[in-house]
């Protein structure tokens, strides 16, 4: 070696930015999955949080990989997951957003992300955030001509301080509802409680993955997130993929029109 330090912040023995399943699927449906994993790269260490920590959901959505998994074999769909924790770099937030590397975050502070040296910021954008949605435009790029509509799978948290949240899976848009108009009373159809842009809104400034790959594509889209109390094991998280797998099923030709 002639001295030379490797800077990189992903190492040889890290996992990539970012993870494709079933590239092939024949599905109009594409899945995408950005709060997947709670993974730190090695050359962080544990940003310098607790073992507890790491496991919340503010490192992560818990349950939504299982969901988005499942969802791509019961659909025959693709499917894109981030491969690092939202901690490191939260790959649904704009560049410019305060929370894309979040200091605080539900309350708890996050030491490895204190005043983060400007080239260590740039890293993690440039080997995790791009990588990510490089692959997922890659992939829709290639789709072009084959009707795609985007599903974005998320989870959330039962109580974020603000009282019980009663819906046990939401649906989330911006400015385009098309598909959430279709699929909220698909999923409502046998009772379902369903959050209708509740207790998230996608917007601009928020969020990324919707407004970037879906809304300036003009690719019908939402984003499905599932209360995590609900998906807490892979069986229950595979039910919640057939229910939701079902509501698609019933709306897939009306949406495909929308294409
Ligand atoms: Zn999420």
């Amino acid at each position: 070696m002639d001295g030379i330090v490797d800077e990189t912040l992903l190492q040889p023995d890290d996992p990539p930015a970012f993870e494709i399943v079933n590239a092939g699927g024949r599905s109009a449906a594409f899945l995408i999955c950005d709060h997947a994993s709670n993974r730190i790269p090695r050359r962080l260490g544990t940003l310098g949080l607790s073992d507890g920590e790491r496991a919340d959901h503010i490192a992560w959505d818990p349950g939504a990989a299982h969901m988005a998994r499942r969802l791509s074999v019961l659909l025959d769909a693709p499917l894109v997951l981030s491969g690092y924790s939202r901690l490191v770099i939260d790959c649904n937030r704009p560049l410019a957003n305060t929370q894309l590397i979040a200091p605080v975050s539900g309350g708890v502070t996050v030491p490895g992300n204190a005043a983060i040296a400007p080239e260590d910021r740039a890293a993690r954008i440039d080997q995790l955030h791009q990588p990510y949605h490089a692959a997922i435009e890659d992939m829709l790029e290639k789709r072009r001509g084959r009707p795609t509509l985007l599903l974005s799978i998320h989870s959330f948290t039962p109580d974020m301080g603000d009282g019980p949240r009663p819906w046990p899976i939401a649906i989330a848009y911006g400015r385009d509802d098309r598909l959430a108009r279709l699929l909220i009373p698909a999923l409502r159809q046998d009772g379902t409680v369903v959050g209708d842009n509740q207790p998230y809104a996608v917007t601009p400034d928020s969020d990324y993955s919707i407004p970037v790959h879906g809304e300036r594509h003009d690719i019908p889209h939402v984003l499905v997130e599932t209360r995590q109390d609900g998906i807490r094991t892979p069986e229950t998280a595979a039910a919640w993929a057939d229910k939701l797998a079902q509501a698609y099923r019933r709306i897939e030709a009306p949406a495909l029109r929308l294409t």
